[in-house]
């Protein structure tokens, strides 16, 4: 895997599957009548936004979706004049003017942000498009319904404005059981009904397994097309789309009492043989795999021993023949079979925590 000199200089490789990232796209596509957006934001969760939105877009996806505005502003060169791009977070206060120079459409959040995309569209002479986002209960973003009946009273809340999408966002829609789910269902139901004809658009990717009343015209998975798992706790319907590999810098036998890593945490017992693998917190792998997470050397799982650090973790590798480790023989940290929801088990997080910090320091690789 670590094949060029770039790769074999780096502490470690970054292989980013864009014929999954297609696949699982083609996957949640097919499961809806609706059309299927993508969400970029974070960098299109790390796997990297340049090569992902183009790909996503060969695959015939027209609407995506990033946070912030300047993700927008990045996003725009990289698709064509036909793709949407959508700002979930709309423009911060004074930014109205760039967010529409550049041809994005922000997702209106709140009172201030209507008013000032309306006062945009008064100024420019011309209609402006706009996503209209309700808070259905998760209290994070979106026009809370009191406001939304006050700003509506007025008959002219949307002059200047053609509204092109009415969205809101499930706060549990990876527990299908939630009641929560049905709750924010019949919610935006009934405050949709202020924007007749609208499209509509609710489910991300747990929202998509949901079924067909969540899906509305527009889904928006984000994590599914990165391969972390829609339905925790059900088998994974799609593909992985990331590995990672880093390299055994140094391989020692540690003797009964000897410790490793920071803090003296790890006590060996016995006779072992300890790895010094080069990946550590400053590349994304999380702190809190210490003593907890688990990596793949010559075909065998190995646990990580001691506390990661900045730049390097320890694995015990004993057992495994010593010709398999050695310095420089790849170490593989996710994997069809070590996969990002693995990970973010062992290390007490969600997948989309592992995948967003996977650092800018890797070698990376697309496929
Ligand atoms: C992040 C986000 C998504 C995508 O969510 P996933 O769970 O990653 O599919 C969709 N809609 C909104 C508003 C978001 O913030």
């Amino acid at each position: 895997m670590l094949h060029s000199v770039e790769a074999a200089r780096a502490g470690a490789v970054l292989t980013v599957d864009l014929g999954a990232v297609r696949a699982n796209y083609r996957q949640l596509a097919a499961m809806a009548r609706a059309r299927c957006a993508a969400v970029m934001k974070a960098d299109a969760y790390g796997l990297g936004m340049e090569q992902v939105a183009p790909a996503l877009a060969q695959e015939g996806c027209t609407v995506f979706f990033t946070a912030h505005l300047d993700e927008g502003i990045r996003l725009r060169p990289l698709l064509g004049p036909g793709c949407a791009i959508y700002v979930l977070h709309g423009p911060p206060p004074g930014t109205a003017g760039d967010c529409a120079a550049h041809g994005l459409v922000p997702v209106l959040n709140d009172p201030g942000q209507l008013h000032e995309w309306r006062a945009l569209a008064r100024a420019l002479g011309r209609e402006l498009q706009a996503a209209i986002q309700l808070d259905t209960g998760m209290s994070r973003m979106g026009i809370a319904p009191a406001d939304l009946a006050a700003l509506s009273a007025d008959p002219g809340w949307l002059d200047g404005l053609r509204p092109v999408l009415v969205m809101s966002h499930l706060a549990s829609a990876d527990e299908p059981a939630h009641p929560m789910n049905a709750a924010q269902r019949e919610r935006f139901e009934r405050l949709r009904a202020i924007l007749p004809g609208v499209p509509a658009s609710l489910a991300n990717s747990s929202g998509i397994f949901l079924g067909p009343d969540y899906h509305y015209d527009l889904l928006r998975p984000g994590a599914a097309l990165y391969g972390i798992n829609p339905q925790p706790g059900n088998p994974n319907p799609l593909r992985q789309a990331v590995s990672l590999h880093a390299r055994v810098v140094q391989v020692r036998t540690a003797i009964d009492g000897d410790v490793v890593g920071y803090g003296c945490h790890h006590v060996v017992a016995g006779a072992r043989r300890i790895a010094t693998v080069s990946i550590g917190y400053a590349d994304g792998w999380l702190r809190s795999l210490s003593g907890r997470g688990q990596a793949r050397i010559g075909g065998q799982v190995v646990p990580v021993v001691g506390r990661v650090s900045m730049d390097s973790m320890g694995l015990d590798v004993t057992g495994v023949p010593d010709s398999l480790v050695q310095p420089g023989a790849e170490v593989e940290l996710l994997g069809p079979t070590l996969t990002v929801d693995d990970v973010a088990a062992a290390a007490g997080t969600i997948g989309y925590e592992v995948l967003t910090r996977l650092g800018s320091r890797f070698h990376r690789r697309y496929r």
